[in-house]
């Protein structure tokens, strides 16, 4: 495939996202056109020429996402035995989220610029100017500019963050002129009609967070559950918000989807918690073969109206550093609102003893929350397999692009071709498959040259390619050769289970944490 066309591809996806940043990089326009060639993603009722920031997973995109999707489920649920799972309501009482306080603060600054017509998230302007400062050298100047933001937001000075903009002389990338409208807030939310007559109380919002459908359930799974404090309570779930600019790619979605915990726990032990937490989830994701030079830690500068304590794990995407996890000390706002709205108790009693030999009681239990997007986080994943190499020397000198995928979390983990569509070696290979597919998600081809086989599973990041041959008819074996060294060996059929079993175990994931 030609550069051209691979740039008119990022120019057809770039304009459903409406693009308003920089333009990307070079690295993220062949990211984004490898996930449209490949099956990974493609724009959502694309032949109606798309919807802008709602994506869909296609054949290899889906498997990836389920297998990230899988690890995160078992590490929380499987290897914390004090943490459960539940599958909660897109829907939610329409109370839920007067309580949370999302129906009045969940806000974001918006400011159009005039000759454009362009709209912008106002504090991402802003970070973009200290991202700048920064990737110039002076951190400081970054630092401070972010820090008189969050101030200004925190006072709802929104003419005073209008004022920052223009001091900042920021320009609108389209029109490139600072004719600025207002900074005005934006709620977030969708919202939508329930039953066949449009009332105002028939309103009801689609979850813009998983987290309210844990804590509406929290009292249901600690008491079904017999669950002691310290418990989390795990969910993957679609979230909704209406952003104001969806851009980068499935980084900012509209329609996206959450793996949220929420960690319950007494007053007063939530930093021991939020540091167990912010060290666990970042393990979690070096584990995943993310290298710890391109993830880092980033403290808010402006704390969301629940939380005491909060910090992003950032990813370094093509684009920069950005959020792919938040970790927040929630304190006990939610469950505390919950009560006053629904006027029912959601306390947990604890018959174990405080330093005095007391009971320590009844309480409203504090929350450290761990809410990472799946989406952002396959898009990690996928940037950071995604891999070009010069092999070969001299005449044999050609480029190569695989994805450099853990094991555990490839679409496909071993294909199987037949070295010729003769002599009955198809037949071998599709027992080898049939066999295989009990346990492994593995696929069988026999069509074009074995050169030509081999990349098509290096561009969707099948870490085995097992081939039979001649000799496998007389020795029951055969060669394996792996995705990222190229390497090829014999051995006897009855081995591949155990090899391919042993590299794409979650195993190998779990024991790093
Ligand atoms: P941002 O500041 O980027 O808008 P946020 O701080 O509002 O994100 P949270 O409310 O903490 O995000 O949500 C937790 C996680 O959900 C984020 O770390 C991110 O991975 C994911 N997420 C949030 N909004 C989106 C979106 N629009 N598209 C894709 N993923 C999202």
């Amino acid at each position: 495939m030609g550069f051209e066309f691979l740039t008119v591809i990022f120019e057809v996806m770039s304009e459903k996202v409406n693009v308003t940043a920089p333009v990307e990089n070079n690295t993220f326009k062949k990211v984004i056109s490898h996930a449209k060639e490949y099956g990974f993603v493609f724009p959502s009722s694309e032949i109606y020429d798309g919807l802008q920031a709602v994506y869909d997973y296609g054949q290899t995109g889906v498997e990836l996402k389920n297998n990230i999707k899988n690890l995160w489920w078992k590490t929380m649920t499987q290897l914390n035995d004090n943490i459960v799972g539940i599958d909660a309501s897109i829907f939610m009482h329409p109370a839920t989220w007067k309580a949370s306080g999302h129906v009045d603060g969940f806000n974001d600054p918006m400011i159009d610029n005039k000759d454009s017509k362009k709209r912008y998230r106002a504090d991402v302007l802003i970070e973009d100017r200290a991202a700048e400062y920064e990737a110039k050298g002076d951190k400081k100047k970054g630092d401070e500019l972010v820090k008189k933001m969050a101030r200004l937001l925190e006072a709802s000075d929104l003419k005073g963050v209008h004022d920052l903009i223009v001091e900042e002389k920021i320009i609108c990338p389209v029109s490139g002129t600072s004719n600025w409208t207002e900074v005005r807030q934006f709620n977030l939310m969708f919202s939508t009609q329930v039953g066949s007559v449009a009332e105002e109380s028939n309103t009801i919002y689609l979850r813009p967070e998983t987290a309210q459908g844990i804590f509406v359930n929290f009292l249901n799974v600690q008491k079904t559950g017999r669950m002691k404090i310290p418990f989390g309570i795990a969910q993957i779930g679609k979230a909704f918000r209406n952003e104001i600019v969806a851009r980068q790619f499935t980084f900012r979605m509209r329609e996206f989807e959450q793996m949220e915990m929420q960690f319950f726990i007494r007053p007063g032990e939530e930093m021991k918690w939020y540091k167990h937490w912010k060290e666990m989830r970042m393990k979690w994701h070096q584990a995943l073969g993310i290298p710890v030079k391109k993830l880092r830690f980033h403290d808010h500068e402006k704390l969301a109206h629940y939380a005491n304590a909060a910090v992003d794990i950032e990813y370094e995407f093509p684009f920069g550093f950005k959020e792919i996890e938040g970790i927040h000390s929630r304190t006990n706002f939610d469950l505390t609102q919950h009560e006053k709205f629904s006027k029912k108790k959601l306390q947990f009693f604890d018959n174990d003893l405080n330093e005095n030999g007391k009971p320590f009681g009844n309480y409203v239990p504090y929350v450290v929350e761990t809410s990472v997007g799946a989406d952002r986080c396959f898009l990690a994943v996928l940037c950071n397999a995604f891999t070009e190499e010069t092999v070969g020397e001299g005449e044999e000198k050609k480029e190569r692009v695989y994805l450099k995928l853990h094991p555990a979390l490839a679409p496909v983990k071993a294909a199987i071709f037949p070295l010729v569509k003769k002599d009955g070696l198809p037949e071998k290979a599709k027992k080898i498959f049939d066999d295989l597919k009990l346990d492994f998600n593995v696929i069988f081809e026999e069509r074009d040259a074995i050169g030509k086989r081999y990349t098509r599973q290096d561009l969707i990041g099948t870490p085995f390619c097992i081939v039979v041959d001649y000799q496998t008819m007389e020795d029951e074996t055969v060669t394996i050769r792996q995705r990222d060294s190229m390497e090829q060996s014999r051995v006897p059929i009855t081995e591949l289970s155990a090899i391919i079993g042993e590299s794409v175990s979650f195993k190998t994931i779990f024991e790093k944490l």
